[in-house]
């Protein structure tokens, strides 16, 4: 027999619950209330955690949590789901990834002190209330401004329950290690809730065919783990974890101030020495070339073209052979058409109108 899922009230097995839960106050007197769907399901089962908008302008994650909140029936789960559509609501409210005014990282505020800032009291009463409730967790967040970047996950892959959480999910990419201290994926992690970050796209944005893959992310997480005994597992071709303080990937910076132009494609692969992108100045006299140190693939990406010494120009992740043969298949299959110019299977945005 189920649980009952308990926070202030409750919510009872065969139940969905939707619900706002007051995290804070603004200085009006008024309550700061997440919205959450509780999905408590006919039969046992793991409680699953699903976050976004912990960084307030990230809303490829809020599109897929409404989603999967909506998709997912008392019927279909063998377990809980906990939806935590919005975390940080005064940075939503603003469209701000951090807390405005003061600028505080809620992703470093875990798991939150009851009489300490802004920042850790809401972290608190989140952590408390529902994520030490989970046994699983996937936070979703997206590029910051100005960047995008590929899908992939981020994960302690050194524990093998996130390992697989990880696999399950089925991003072709994971940049593997434990995260920053306070963020919500490595307090978690450290108290035994196997959790994965998403990092998806763009901020700003719903970027459809992003969305779509995470929700089929999420239909795998729950095959995996038993909490939709119907659905199967989805394994995503090519897998790469790559260690997040090794050389094996590395953000290539801008040297001088200019005027960048974007040189790789039309696929995300690019070979040793290979022009990434040039940086100009405005007379046109002087122009830098970036060019790749190994080779590898491009998983974030610069979008704003200007830049100053020290700016991050592109994120690039060494592969090794296999993965390399893997993705050429996958390109002459058609599967990254598009990546570069219109950008439809990875930014998940419809083609330009030229
Ligand atoms: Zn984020």
């Amino acid at each position: 027999m189920a649980d009952t899922f308990r926070y202030e009230g409750e919510v009872p097995p065969g139940e969905t619950r939707h619900v706002r839960y007051e995290v804070g106050e603004t200085y009006l007197g008024d309550p700061i209330e997440i919205p959450v769907t509780i999905v408590n399901g006919d039969h046992d089962g793991p409680t699953v955690g699903l976050t976004a908008a912990l960084h307030g302008d990230e809303l490829n994650g809020v599109k897929v949590l409404q989603e999967v909140a909506d998709r997912y029936t008392p019927a279909d789960v063998h377990g809980t789901l906990v939806c935590l559509h919005v975390l940080n609501v005064p940075g939503y409210l603003a469209q701000t990834r951090d807390i405005p005014i003061y600028d505080q990282d809620l992703n470093r505020a875990f798991p939150g002190r009851p009489r300490s800032n802004t920042a850790e009291r809401m972290a608190d009463r989140i952590y408390d209330t529902f994520v030490s409730q989970c046994d699983l967790l996937l936070d979703f967040h997206t590029s910051t401004r100005n960047r995008t970047t590929m899908y992939h996950a981020r994960a302690d892959t050194s524990n093998p329950e996130v390992d697989r959480l990880a696999r399950a999910f089925g991003a072709n990419v994971v940049i593997a290690g434990p995260g920053e201290t306070g963020s919500l994926r490595r307090t978690a992690t450290d108290d035994g809730i196997p959790a994965v970050t998403v990092e998806m796209g763009k901020a700003h944005r719903f970027q459809p065919t992003l969305i779509h893959r995470a929700l089929d992310g999420v239909a795998s997480v729950l095959a995996e783990f038993g909490v939709d005994p119907e659905a199967t597992v989805s394994w995503p071709g090519w897998y790469r974890a790559v260690p997040a303080d090794q050389g094996d990937k590395t953000w290539l910076r801008a040297d001088t101030g200019g005027l960048v132009e974007m040189r790789w494609g039309p696929y995300p692969l690019v070979q040793e020495g290979e022009t990434i992108c040039t940086i100009s100045d405005h007379f046109k006299h002087e122009e830098r070339v970036v060019t790749a140190p190994f080779t590898g693939i491009l998983v974030g990406v610069l979008e704003n073209p200007v830049a100053q010494p020290g700016h991050p120009l592109c994120h690039l992740v060494r592969i090794d052979e296999t993965t390399h043969d893997e993705i050429v298949a996958e390109i002459d299959r058609g599967e990254f058409d598009g990546y570069r110019q219109r950008g439809l299977r990875w930014r998940g945005e419809s083609p330009a109108l030229d």
